[in-house]
This record gives structure tokens, sequence and C-alpha cells, in this order.
């Protein structure tokens, strides 16, 4: 998986591992010892001395996260010359998006098959709305997450968030941005924020919240450069030296330039933005709204305080028996030929109520469609 990686980044020019890199990386769990598993890449600054650390498993998401770890080391290394000072990414979002942009190429259908990982590739509408899903459940899903983790972290640190407030206000920011609650009840006794990797190792989060946003930017200005026409999902920028000198020259900079600098040299603009973002997703957009729309789907979800229910609910109780000579109507007791005179007037209402309802369908359906916003983006401001 690390060797298919290297291929990529050098099918574009890149810089391949050095010798010391496969010599030393840790790319397999040992079986002798306990180790800290969450992936990482290592610079150990003294020019020669780069590793990765990874518990690798051989499926998709490992595969993804080599990339991932091995665009830090390809960063580390176009760097290396740089004075100590500048051996660091244009900013921290820079860092992590380098090898992300790769697996975006890497990902795709079709170089899955040129590599062999994969039989057959479809090419229709359902297949890439399939495609876009898939992606958009790792990229798009992740955005509200590495959005709230920061604002939790500084929230703490300067003390918005007091101590005996710590998974209160953790689960506040998991309904408003991601809509989630937890499944069951919680307490100042349970600390959750704490089982995710970088808040007991201290790591800021925001980076990765940038990352993915900016990817999509270093996609679109690669797979221009690489010549690709197509949708961005498709485009697969394997073997374009024009898209690796463009990507390295930035990685050369290292720290030495502002961001924006760094920005401008890859994309043409000096800002970050969601555009490319959107225009990668467009279809999938699309196609939601247009499901959305026929499912009368309620987007968003209310602020609310929801706990778990603790107790088992009871069973309703059974309806009492009519007495004898009366027959149960809509849970009143009532005589036979009241009960038939009732069912008329109930039958006249459903026509008149049927009517009314189709008559209103079809005027909405007439209405020119407007696009609408979610509760949810609303929120987020
Ligand atoms: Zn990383």
């Amino acid at each position: 998986m690390f060797n298919e990686s290297d291929h990529f980044f050098t099918s574009l020019g890149l810089i391949p591992m050095p010798d010391e890199f496969w010599k030393k990386s840790m790319l397999e769990k040992p079986k002798d010892r306990e180790v800290v598993c969450h992936a990482s890449a290592w610079d150990f600054f003294n020019r020669k001395d780069f590793r990765i650390k990874q518990c690798t498993v051989v499926n998709m998401e490992d595969l993804v996260t080599a990339h991932h770890e091995m665009g830090h080391v390809q960063y580390f290394l176009q760097y290396k010359d740089l004075h100590i000072t500048f051996r660091d990414g244009a900013n921290p979002g820079f860092h992590e998006a380098i090898g992300d942009v790769m697996a975006l190429s890497v990902a795709t259908p079709k170089h899955l098959h040129t590599i062999g990982l994969l039989d057959k590739v479809e090419d229709n509408k359902e297949s890439d709305i399939n495609y876009l899903m898939s992606i958009a459940l790792d990229k798009i899903a992740f955005l509200p997450f590495s959005y709230l983790m920061d604002q939790w972290r500084w929230k703490v640190f300067d003390g918005r968030i007091p101590e005996d407030a710590y998974n209160q206000e953790w689960w506040n920011l998991r309904l408003r941005y991601q809509g989630l609650c937890p499944p069951v009840p919680r307490s100042e006794e349970d600390f959750d924020p704490g089982a995710k990797f970088h808040i007991p190792s201290s790591v800021p989060y925001v980076r990765y919240f940038v990352s993915f946003i900016i990817q999509f930017q270093f996609h679109e200005s690669l797979c221009k450069v690489a010549g690709q026409t197509g949708p961005l999902h498709k485009c697969d920028i394997y073997k374009s030296k024009a898209a690796g000198k463009l990507i390295g020259d930035a990685m050369k900079l290292g720290s030495s330039k502002s961001w924006p600098e760094a920005m401008k040299l890859i994309t043409g603009n000096s800002t970050m933005s969601a555009d490319s973002l959107m225009k990668y997703f467009q279809p999938l957009t699309n196609w939601l709204i247009e499901e959305n729309f026929k499912n009368a789907e309620t987007l968003g979800w209310p602020l609310y305080d929801w706990t778990p229910a603790l107790d088992v609910v009871e069973p309703p109780t059974p309806p009492t028996q009519a007495p004898y000579g009366h027959v149960d109507f809509l849970g009143l007791s009532l005589k036979p030929e009241q009960a038939k005179a009732g069912q008329w007037i109930l039958l006249v209402l459903a026509i008149g109520l049927t009517i009314g309802v189709t008559a209103l369908v079809a005027k909405m359906i007439l209405r020119k469609r407007r696009p609408y916003k979610s509760a949810s983006e609303l929120e987020m401001k």
C-alpha cells in the first residue's frame, strides 16, 4: 500500500521515499510490544530521517490514510533544505491536505481499475451518485465535527466552558452542529470528548477543517494543469508532471512565505474558498435537492434538550368493552344506528379532504421550484 502511494507521488515527478524511510518506519502493528496505533508521520529534522507509524490494515480506508501520511512526508522532503525555522507547512491545513489531494485521484474507480484494485468500472448516473455519496460521507459529514472540536478546546482554554460543564457543552456542540444526541444518559461523571484521540493528545483540530476545504481547491487546480476537463470527481492526476510541479513548488516554500502566497501559487487566488468543494459535489447536491423535494423531507433539526428514556414504556391499556346492545365507535359507546350515521359523516369528510389535498399538491407541483436553505445551514451562522 505504501509502495503504491510512493508510486503515485513519483508518477507526478515528486520525491521518492528515501531508504531510511523504508528501513525505520513502523508500517505494521508490532506483535511484541504495545504501541500507540494512531497513524502519524515524523520529521526528525536531520534532513534524512523521516518516518511513518501506522498499524496498517489492508483495506480502502487505510490505503487513503497511507496516502495522507505519505503527503506529510512528501512535504518534509520538499522543504528539508530550508532553514529549520521554515520547515513547516504554509499553514497546518496545507500539511494535512497534500496526501488527501492525492487520495482524491487514487480513489476514483478509474484509477483503482488502472492499479488492479477494481475489476469493473461502471460509468452511469447511478454509479456517479453512489461514488459521490461515499466520498461525501467522509468529506462532508466530517466538516461540522472538525468545526466543533476546536470550538470546544478553545472555550475550555479561555474558561468559557467551566470545568463542571465539560461534557454538557461537548454534547451541546454535537447537537448544534452535527444533530447528534448521546444514545445513553450522560453526566459530568463522563468525559466523552476524551474518546477522541486529539483531545487528550492536545492536537489542534481546525487544521483538518481547513484541509477538507482547501484540498478541493488544490484538486481543481491540479486537475486543470493536468489537462483534465471532465467533472472534478472523475479527475485523476496520475502521471501528470505539470500537477506534480505545481504542488511541489508550493511545498518547497515550507513556511517561508505566508499561506495566502502559497495558495495563490497553486490556485491563482490567495483566499480559502469552498467553491471547489461545492463544484466537486454539485451532481450529488442536485440529486439530494430533488430527492428531498420528492420526499418532502424536513431539513435540519431543532435545538432541543434530549435525554434518552430511562423507563420502559408502559403498554397502552386495552379499550373497555361496550355495554350490551351498544357498539364501540371511535372510543364512544353508541347504539348501532348512531354508529352507522357517524360512519357516513366520516366518509363524506374523507372524500372532501382527499379532493382538497390533491388540489393543494397539484398547485405546489405546478409552482416554480425555488432553492431553499436547510435549518442546519442557518444554524451554522
Ligand atoms: Zn495528518
